[in-house]
């Protein structure tokens, strides 16, 4: 018998209510002795109802609560769940869950709620992983792309996928089991066009892979230029109404000050390195190698001059240091008399013209920002989703078993290697969904789930 679980599933602090969640084959019954209410008990409560009652202890009221109760299997755990509504405010909901504690219910572990959810079979584990991409999205896209992940839009094409190798590998077997009658020619063409088939749909799927990366930790961007070129001004402008919400990540905190710009729904992070400059100081210096690192850090760079003033060679050496990035010259201050003329070097990389005092241009450089960060991923339209860092590992290693088998076929190999290939692949594709999965991996998904989710 699994534990009942408890804990506070709202963010810690102040707020208008806070919910302590339960979970398991005694949710009712713990709440049976915390809740008194003139509508009953808990476990005589029908199933997704919800009961004004209070909760205390010792004879001291804790607080009055809403209390709501879902029976298993119609839960998010798929086992019976009691929600506790309380006043928000971190020592209420402490008070009740520490009184759960008290009553038989064991503090719940970061994302086992949805970890119990996939383990009772109630969604599938890039269900899960999209649990936590909705929660911590930055823009609408992303947002988009966890909700259909979540509806479970690549858990179909994942399972469609394993379907196929399946019967792929069941008429394979049926040949070796068989071997007196042999594989005609035609048959063998066949099973190579139904792998070749396979490995191709999978390669689609992993070209979702950057975009996925993109949606889930952004796109690093460094502002660069000389002093008063506009680069803070670009950096607010870019920023305006589009700042996307931020939320902490674990491990994105970085030294520079970072601020996340929502731009055609990709999460931009965007520093300003304003100090990239010989350091006159010690604080200087610390600011000029932040400012380093961070554009060591970046995946594009907007080189901000200004076309008011004219050339200067200190740009030349400011380019230097990007050489090898995508880079974008952004030529601000075009509200202002035009002096500059750029050197040949500077004409072939990407500019774009505007005014970080008018907005002129800015939807312009927008547009360069997505097209350039977008570079190498597929159109729009082939997915509604992205794949994550641990299902495109798995994809790499079927593709590669998959490439194998062809491989066998072709040289017309012992078939028993070939469908030794296709249970490799069969697997890597089954770990995806969490057919084929080892604890080790759920452990490393559900530990980055927030406690109460
Ligand atoms: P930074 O040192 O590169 O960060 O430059 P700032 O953003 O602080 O801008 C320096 C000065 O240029 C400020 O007075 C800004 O108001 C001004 N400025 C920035 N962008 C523009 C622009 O597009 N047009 C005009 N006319 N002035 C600008």
């Amino acid at each position: 018998m699994k534990d009942t679980i408890a804990a506070i599933s709202t963010p810690l602090g102040e707020g208008g209510i806070a919910i302590i969640r339960l979970s398991g084959m005694d949710a009712l019954a713990v709440a049976d002795r915390i809740f008194v209410s003139r509508q009953g008990k808990p476990s005589d409560f029908p199933t997704h109802t919800i009961h004004f009652g209070t909760i205390g202890q010792d004879g001291d009221l804790i607080d009055q609560v809403m209390l709501a109760v879902m029976r298993a299997p119609r839960s998010y755990t798929a086992e019976d769940v009691v929600e506790i509504n309380c006043h928000g405010g971190l020592l209420t909901a402490n008070r009740i869950l520490s009184l759960c504690l008290q009553h038989g219910a064991q503090l719940a572990e970061p994302g086992e709620f949805t970890k119990r959810a996939f383990l009772n079979g109630r969604i599938d584990l890039t269900q899960a992983e999209a649990v936590m991409d909705l929660i911590r999205a930055k823009t609408d896209r992303a947002h988009q792309a966890a909700a259909h992940a979540l509806e479970g839009h690549l858990a179909v094409k994942i399972n469609e996928l394993r379907d196929r190798l399946v019967t792929t590998l069941a008429h394979i077997e049926a040949h070796i089991d068989f071997p007196e009658e042999g594989i005609a020619p035609d048959t063998r063409q066949k099973l190579l066009a139904a792998i070749e088939s396979t490995l191709e749909s999978l390669r689609k799927l992993l070209t979702t892979a950057h975009e996925g990366k993109i949606l889930r930790e952004g796109v690093a961007v460094a502002i660069i230029g000389r002093p008063n070129v506009g680069k803070s001004s670009l950096m607010n402008a870019l920023l305006g109404q589009s700042r996307a919400i931020v939320t902490p990540i674990p491990g994105t905190t970085r030294d520079t000050i970072e601020e996340v710009a929502n731009i055609r729904g990709i999460p931009v992070r965007l520093t300003d390195t304003a100090g990239i400059r010989k350091p006159r100081g010690k604080i200087e210096e610390i600011g000029v190698q932040r400012s380093r690192k961070s554009l060591a850090h970046s995946e594009l760079v907007l080189h901000v001059m200004d076309v008011s003033r004219p050339f200067s060679a200190a740009d030349g050496e400011l380019a230097d240091r990007y050489a090898s990035k995508p880079t974008i010259i952004v030529l601000n201050k075009i509200d202002l008399p035009k002096k500059m003329v750029l050197p040949k070097d500077f004409s072939r990389k990407h500019s774009v013209a505007v005014s970080a005092l008018t907005g002129d241009g800015l939807e312009l450089l927008k547009d360069k920002i997505e097209l350039l960060t977008r570079s190498g991923t597929i159109a729009r339209s082939e997915f509604d989703f992205a794949i994550n860092e641990r299902h495109a590992a798995a994809i790499r290693h079927a593709i590669k078993s998959l490439a194998g088998a062809i491989d066998e076929m072709n040289r017309s190999a012992p078939l028993e290697l070939v469908s030794q290939q296709l249970r490799i692949a069969l697997d890597a594709v089954g770990e995806i969904v969490g057919k084929t999965t080892t604890e080790d991996i759920l452990q490393k998904i559900f530990s980055a789930f927030c406690i109460g989710k």
